[in-house]
């Protein structure tokens, strides 16, 4: 998978760029400067404003219509006999845009001083997957219509425990890739599956305590979505403190164990 945006490569189950933010594209992108010939004009459009998922659906259809076509950061080029086309095709992906805000409906606003700017374009991003219409005024509030106000409450509680799991779990320590790596999260998987099957196993408790913790502890490794890769961690987070609780029931530890292993599933 790539990054059209900046042709950053990535594994098939990342979703999308960790420098851009923009979702992955299947084919590598045109380097800029290569997008027709030597004396051929090129046009640019900016597209700054753009919704990252906006940008990414024109990028296919220009591909999916042969249109030659490269991205300087949100800035599209491309030949300027194909300005028509590609104008065209512009039209077509501006539909995904955000929604605007209707002018004449009822609004509230969301102070923001409290969010960090990593915050608010997940916060920003959410509402865009969610179609929420939202705008920012000139103080930096975030304005959407009084009818949306329960699900941006909602919207709002999720990105709050997302951040406050990332700050529960904290920076990690060990770096670990490639065939080690694997082999690691196979040996997790296998010692979860033995105690989904026999949760009083003592061998299999004794030793998925010591990689459980080990695992909770692995920096998010190269090619891995880093969202996904926190909920691995906290998967073996939760399996190691079910583990070291006296009181535990076999109820609990065939949960936290069969978590564990699917959350691994489609990796080992
Ligand atoms: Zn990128």
């Amino acid at each position: 998978m790539y990054c059209f945006q900046c042709a950053r490569e990535y594994l098939e189950d990342v979703a999308e760029c960790v420098e851009c933010g923009v979702g992955l594209v299947d084919e590598p992108p045109t380097p800029p400067e290569e997008v027709g010939e030597q004396d051929e004009e090129q046009v640019a459009y900016e597209l700054y404003e753009w919704s990252f998922e906006a940008r990414r659906m024109l990028d296919q259809l220009l591909t999916g219509d042969s249109i030659s076509h490269g991205w300087q950061g949100a800035i599209l080029i491309v030949r300027e006999r194909d300005e028509d086309r590609v104008d065209a095709l512009i039209e077509q992906a501006e539909v995904t845009e955000d929604p605007r805000l209707d002018p004449d409906v009822e609004k509230i606003g969301y102070s923001m001083d409290e969010w960090t700017a990593e915050a608010q374009s997940m916060l920003v991003e959410t509402l865009g997957l969610n179609g929420v219409a939202h705008e920012f005024d000139a103080e930096g509030e975030l304005i959407i219509a009084e009818t949306d106000e329960e699900v941006v409450d909602e919207i709002i509680e999720g990105v709050t425990q997302k951040l406050a799991l990332d700050d529960a779990l904290g920076d990690a320590s060990i770096v670990m890739e490639g065939l080690e790596l694997s082999d690691f999260l196979g040996d997790v998987r296998i010692l979860a599956n033995k105690l989904v099957k026999n949760p009083g196993d003592a061998k299999a408790t004794l030793a998925i305590v010591k990689k459980s913790a080990t695992l909770a502890d692995i920096r998010t490794p190269f090619g891995f979505d880093s969202r996904r890769w926190g909920q691995i961690r906290l998967g073996g987070t939760e399996m190691n403190e079910v583990l070291s609780t006296e009181e535990r029931t076999e109820e609990d530890v065939t949960e936290a164990a069969q978590a564990l292993s699917a959350l691994l599933a489609d990796i080992v």
